[in-house]
C-alpha cells in the first residue's frame, strides 16, 4: 500500500530523515519507534503530504504522491498534539474530519450525524457528541482524535504518539482496544511512539529510527530476540 523509497528530508545541512527505504503493506500495522527527535513526526508529515521531501518518492498504491495533495492522499493523521478544536464540541471535532476529505459533496447532513455516531460508538464514546471538548480528560480526547482521524475512512491511517499523554494502566488498556478495532476494520497503520512497549503491543512490524535512519526493521519478536546493534539493544532497555 505505501512504499517510501530513499526519502530524505533535510534542513539546511542535517538531513533528519535519511535515505529511509520502507513498505507497509494493506491490513499491516507497523509502528515506528526511535528517541526524541530521530525523525518519526517528519516521516508522518511526509506521507501526509505536509512535509516536502529532500529526495526519494512516496507511493501509495503504486503511484507517486509527488504532485498529490494532502486532501487527496486519502491518508489520515492523528497529530502528536491532537489538535482538536477546543471551542467546538465533540460532534464538530469529529464531523470536522468527514468534511476534510474533500469528498464531503452530496453527503446529506443526516449521514454526516448517523456517520459521527457510528464512529463515537466504535472508540468507546457512544453518545458523546454534545460534550464540549474542554470537558473531556485527555483519554477521552484522544479517542475524539482518533474517530477524527477514522472519519473519512482513511486507506492509510497514521498515528502520532496517539496515546502520548496518558497513564500506562489506561494506556496498555487503549492499545489492546486499538488493535481488536484496527484488525476488526481491516485498516492499515503506521503508529510513532517512543515507548517500545507500546510498540511491540500494536504492530505487526516495528521499525527503529536512529538519527534519521532505520536502524533496524522486523517483526516484534524478531527485534525482540535480535537486535541489530548496540543502539538498539540500549534502546529496548537491554543492559550490556
Ligand atoms: P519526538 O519523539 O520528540 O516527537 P521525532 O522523532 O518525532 O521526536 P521530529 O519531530 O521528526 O522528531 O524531528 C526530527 C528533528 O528535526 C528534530 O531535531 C527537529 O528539531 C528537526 N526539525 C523538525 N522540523 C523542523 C523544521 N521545520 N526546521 C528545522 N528542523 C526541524
Ligand atoms: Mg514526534
Amino acid at each position: 500500500l505505501l512504499q517510501l523509497e530513499g526519502v530524505s528530508v533535510r534542513f539546511g545541512e542535517r538531513a533528519v530523515v535519511d535515505s529511509v527505504d520502507l513498505a507497509v503493506a494493506e491490513h499491516e500495522t507497523v509502528c515506528v519507534l526511535g528517541p526524541s527527535g530521530s525523525g518519526k513526526s517528519t516521516l508522518l508529515r511526509v506521507v501526509a503530504g505536509l512535509q516536502q521531501v529532500s529526495g526519494g518518492r512516496v507511493l501509495l498504491d503504486g503511484a507517486d504522491q509527488a504532485a498529490v495533495p494532502v486532501h487527496r492522499r486519502g491518508v489520515g493523521l492523528m497529530f502528536q498534539d491532537h489538535q482538536l478544536f477546543p471551542h467546538r464540541d465533540v460532534g464538530a471535532n469529529v464531523s470536522f474530519g468527514l468534511r476534510m476529505r474533500g469528498g464531503g459533496r452530496g453527503r446529506g447532513s443526516r449521514s454526516y450525524a448517523d456517520r459521527v455516531a457510528e464512529l463515537l460508538e466504535l472508540v468507546g464514546l457512544p453518545g458523546a457528541q454534545g460534550r464540549a471538548v474542554a470537558s473531556l480528560s485527555g483519554g477521552e480526547q484522544q479517542r475524539v482524535a482518533l474517530a477524527r482521524a477514522l472519519a473519512p475512512s482513511p486507506r492509510l491511517l497514521m498515528l502520532d504518539e496517539p496515546l502520548g499523554q496518558l497513564d500506562r494502566g489506561l494506556r496498555e488498556r487503549l492499545v489492546v482496544e486499538l488493535r481488536g478495532l484496527f484488525s476488526r476494520l481491516g485498516t492499515t497503520v503506521l503508529a510513532v511512539t517512543h515507548d517500545q512497549g507500546e510498540a511491540f503491543a500494536l504492530a505487526d512490524r516495528v521499525v527503529v529510527m536512529r538519527d534519521g535512519r532505520i536502524a533496524q526493521a522486523g517483526t516484534p519478536l524478531e527485534v525482540w530476540q535480535k537486535p541489530a546493534s548496540e543502539f538498539v539493544a540500549r534502546f529496548l532497555g537491554f543492559e550490556n
